[in-house]
């Protein structure tokens, strides 16, 4: 099973200091939604592994974050594609808890839900907590320079992260090899 593991703010949509706290403020990367779509259909199975802070720091509730996610899956059944499981941390960070990224918690639930191993998978993220749960689960750490990638690029260590503009690139070139 070939499963691409995706962060979700400022890989699949655009992040903001503010949080995304509602559908409105839920803006696709352009190229992103297409990119996952020809994944899904290249026989990928899609994951997104997301911190959701916001949630316990009370910005959003569980029903907004439902509405942005059902957006999400609608734009990438529009282009042809699914997107097969999302996992979240809805924690703070005080809260120490097991899924949030760096942890590697929201990995083994997809793991656990899809019956898979995510041992040598792509993992896309734009933070270094992104790339580091990927190491700590076995994965290839792939950073994009939409979002927060671009501050963190030259503070990573290139010959083990794969570095593309954004996910359209990643995708291009993860598909190249399948
Ligand atoms: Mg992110
Ligand atoms: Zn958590």
């Amino acid at each position: 099973m070939k499963v691409l593991v995706l962060d979700r703010d400022g890989v699949i949509n655009e992040d903001s200091p503010d949080y995304i706290k509602s559908v409105e403020e839920w803006q696709p990367i352009p190229g992103s939604i297409e990119a996952i779509a020809r994944a899904s259909k290249a026989g990928y199975t899609i994951a997104v592994a997301s911190n959701q802070s916001g949630l316990a720091r009370g910005l959003f509730d569980l029903d907004a974050l439902t509405e942005i996610h059902d957006r999400m899956i609608e734009a990438v059944e529009d282009a042809g594609g699914r997107i097969d499981i999302i996992t979240w941390c809805p924690h703070h960070p005080d809260e120490d808890c097991e899924c949030r990224k760096p942890r590697i918690g929201l990995l083994m639930r997809i793991e656990q839900e899809l019956g898979v191993s995510l041992a040598g998978q792509w993992f896309v993220g734009d933070s270094a907590r992104d790339l580091e749960a990927a190491r700590a689960a076995g994965m290839i750490p792939v950073l994009v320079r939409t979002g927060n990638g671009s501050k963190i690029e030259n503070d990573i260590d290139r010959r083990e992260v794969r570095v593309f503009d954004d996910l359209a690139g990643a995708v291009e070139e993860l598909l190249k090899n399948a």
